[in-house]
């Protein structure tokens, strides 16, 4: 009999899967995270079920959805006593370590629970010189935070006790806004420009008035702070567009270098303590991020580039190098699988799926075929995306924006009108044409509405009744 695994899981903070050199990507070359590719699969319709921090985080820890956790917004804390895969495998004889962002809230029931230690940034914590919270209190530690939290990841490992397994959650800030490399990076890219999204000029014609509005465009909506920079004076709107895309990326992908430089470390480590074969190594971001695709950074929608998350899973037990998968995985499955990989049952109340069998390469007949989607917050005061929900499937999404939804502070108290979209994903990839109302879409339109509602039903969510529910609206 085998002894179970070590479990690694990195998770980064926005880092869009177009920004990995492992998923085609051409902005970077990320060659550590794509060693784990390299030697393991690569999840290609990975996605979160509420595109935004920590939702997403509940949804990873406890396996279920946003309304099952509580944390719909980011204006809601963790109750963190909920059954959570950190906690059951701790309780399965896991030693148990959470390093870096936690964003669930903090005191009390907001703590980490089921950890043998943990230390969290407070909030979305800082790029340099972080403080630190842990059991014992707070305490501030200088350097770059991507690597100081690697380091203790390390120490971790370092200090662990040989005869049990560990399971090690390093949970990164980086590269969350406001984007601020380390200075060994500080010179990347300099002097070249880095190719734009095709998208970048969209001028949302054919989509819904939630993209028009929506406040994350990045020739408009993103500040000096951001930029580090102000705005040269007398450019034209797309001049700024091309400006600021330019600024925004270097940043952001430089950030991302310093993720793969420290995910080199921390793969050297294990195999330098003779763990690789033993342990499970996943690396995922909390979801995707626009890098410029319609114009925009920031997440929330559920268009594509913010509704996938990457996912890298290398476990040379069982996961042959160099595979992928097109399956539908998602942010609650994080938690089965994991319990699964250890041999340690399932809390019933999970509503996930273990993706082992994926792993090993065969999908079960019975694997789903589509996904349910809902982001809660509706028309914060920043970033101003309304709240809506929907399905996607390998071929088409459906979304509505039900015109109404989760306040949170600052937010516009006005509910906004309905509306639908409707995307052929094969046909329109970079989803630009809203086919909701097209007469040749009426049957597919039927099917996904019908989709929609049942995998409502599973998962104990319900529909939002509007005026218009049903009709639809073209923009
Ligand atoms: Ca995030």
């Amino acid at each position: 009999m085998t002894t179970p695994p070590n479990i690694v899981m990195i998770l980064s903070d926005d880092h869009a899967a177009n920004a990995i050199s492992a998923y085609g990507g051409s902005l970077m070359r990320t060659p550590n995270i794509d060693r784990i590719a390299a030697d393991g699969m690569r999840f290609d319709a990975m996605y979160c079920t509420n595109a935004l921090c920590s939702p997403s985080r509940a949804s990873i820890l406890t396996g279920t959805y946003s309304h099952v956790t509580g944390v719909r917004t980011l204006s809601t804390h963790l109750d963190a006593r909920q059954p959570s895969f950190p906690a059951m495998l701790r309780d399965a004889g896991y030693q148990t370590w959470l390093v870096g962002k936690w964003h669930l809230g903090h005191g009390g029931v907001h703590d980490p629970q089921g950890f043998d230690a943990w230390d969290i940034l407070e909030d979305q914590g800082e790029y340099w010189n972080p403080e630190l919270l842990s059991a014992a209190g707070r305490r501030t530690v200088e350097g770059y935070t991507t690597t100081v939290l690697t380091d203790l990841a390390l120490q971790r490992i370092a200090e662990r006790d040989p005869s049990r397994p560990f399971c090690l959650l390093l949970w990164h800030k980086a590269p969350h806004r406001s984007w601020d490399p380390d200075t060994v990076h500080a010179g990347l890219f300099d002097g070249v420009d880095l190719p734009e999204p095709h998208t970048l000029l969209d001028d949302y014609v054919g989509r819904s008035r939630a993209a028009r509005e929506a406040r994350m465009r990045i020739g408009r909506d993103l500040g000096e702070r951001d930029l580090k920079a102000p705005f040269p004076p007398g450019l034209t709107d797309e001049d700024r567009t091309h400006w600021a895309y330019q600024r925004y990326i270097k940043d952001y992908l430089r950030c991302v270098a310093s993720i793969d430089d420290n995910t080199g470390r921390l793969l050297d480590a294990l195999d330098g303590h003779g763990l690789t074969a033993d342990t499970v190594v996943v690396y995922s971001s909390d979801q995707g991020f626009f890098l410029g695709e319609h114009g925009w950074y920031d997440k929330r929608f559920m268009y594509d580039e913010s509704l996938r998350m990457p996912l890298l899973v290398r476990y040379p037990r069982e996961v042959a190098p160099g595979t992928s998968s097109d399956a539908i995985a998602l942010n609650v499955d994080v938690a089965q699988t994991f319990l699964d990989l250890a041999g340690a049952p399932a809390h019933p109340r999970m509503q996930g799926r273990s993706l082992r069998p994926l792993l090993a390469g065969t999908r079960p007949d019975d694997w789903r075929s589509a996904m349910y989607y809902r982001y809660w917050e509706h028309l914060d005061g920043i970033h101003h995306v309304p709240a809506h929900y929907g399905v996607r499937t390998a071929r088409h999404k459906l979304v509505h924006y039900y015109g109404d939804g989760l306040g949170v502070p600052g937010a516009s108290p006005v509910a906004s009108e309905p509306e639908w979209e409707l995307f052929d994903l094969v046909s329109d990839p970079a989803e630009l044409t809203n086919v909701y109302t097209d007469p040749a879409y009426d049957g597919v339109r039927r099917e996904l509405s019908a989709q929609l509602e049942q995998l409502q039903r599973e998962v104990g969510d319900e529909p939002v009744a509007t005026p218009s529910s049903g009709s639809g609206q073209m923009a």
